[in-house]
């Protein structure tokens, strides 16, 4: 039995939109915000839509705390391919900005780091992508960032939590400082990173 309805949905109905993804991107190694940039510009370029940034952050290693701090930002990304490309483009992002997963070990060092976060209401669970991404609730340079960009009320799909809720009772007391005082907007400007530091955000 099909449950399909046999008519054209009403002119007002819900307009087909691209899905709009949080994605988290992280790095400690070489230059992290020329490797954000590329990733943001590729991305926006790729969608023909606007990303939107959170704030720049700087933030103390987790998982493996004997190694450089971290930058972190959350994007969404107005997504119109379905979640496991956007997986694979992930990964080439990453592997563009250098990143070697053969030679790294788990939750080291890397140039790049993209992961999806959210991707609208979805849950996904299969070997090699869950979404909501499984260690939201465990990270404070996760949820930091993604609450510059999602309401403070928006429920975790699959959990009756919302995201700032969960920020409150997360057990990561590490270090999450921002960066950049509003929006990261350098990744629109700064070509391959040659911007002198001192001028950066
Ligand atoms: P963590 O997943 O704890 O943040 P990590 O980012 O260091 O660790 P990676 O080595 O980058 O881990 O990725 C390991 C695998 O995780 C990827 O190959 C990918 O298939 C899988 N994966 C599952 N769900 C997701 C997701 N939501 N976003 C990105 N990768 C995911
Ligand atoms: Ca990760
Ligand atoms: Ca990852």
């Amino acid at each position: 039995m099909s449950f399909d309805s046999p008519l054209e949905p009403l002119p007002h109905a819900e307009p087909v939109v691209p899905d709009t993804v949080f994605l988290a991107l992280g790095g400690n190694l070489g230059d992290v915000r020329a490797a954000f940039a590329g990733a943001l510009r590729a991305l926006e370029e790729q969608t023909d839509e606007p990303v939107a940034c959170s704030r720049l952050y700087r933030s103390e290693p987790w998982g493996e705390r004997a190694q450089p701090e971290f930058l972190n930002l959350v994007a969404r990304v107005n997504w119109p391919g379905g979640v496991r490309r956007l997986l694979e483009r992930c990964r080439e992002l990453e592997r563009a900005a250098g990143r070697e997963r053969a030679s790294e070990s788990r939750w080291g060092p890397r140039p790049l780091d993209i992961d999806i976060l959210l991707a609208g209401g979805m849950m996904i669970d299969e070997p090699d992508l869950t979404v909501p991404h499984p260690r939201i609730a465990e990270r404070r340079f996760v949820l930091v960032p993604l609450l510059d960009l999602v309401a403070r009320t928006r429920v975790l799909p699959g959990r009756m939590v919302t995201l700032h809720e969960l920020l409150a009772r997360c057990p990561d007391t590490g270090r999450v400082e921002p960066v950049s005082d509003g929006p990261w907007e350098a990744w629109r400007i700064d070509t391959a990173g040659d911007k002198p530091a001192r001028d950066r955000s």
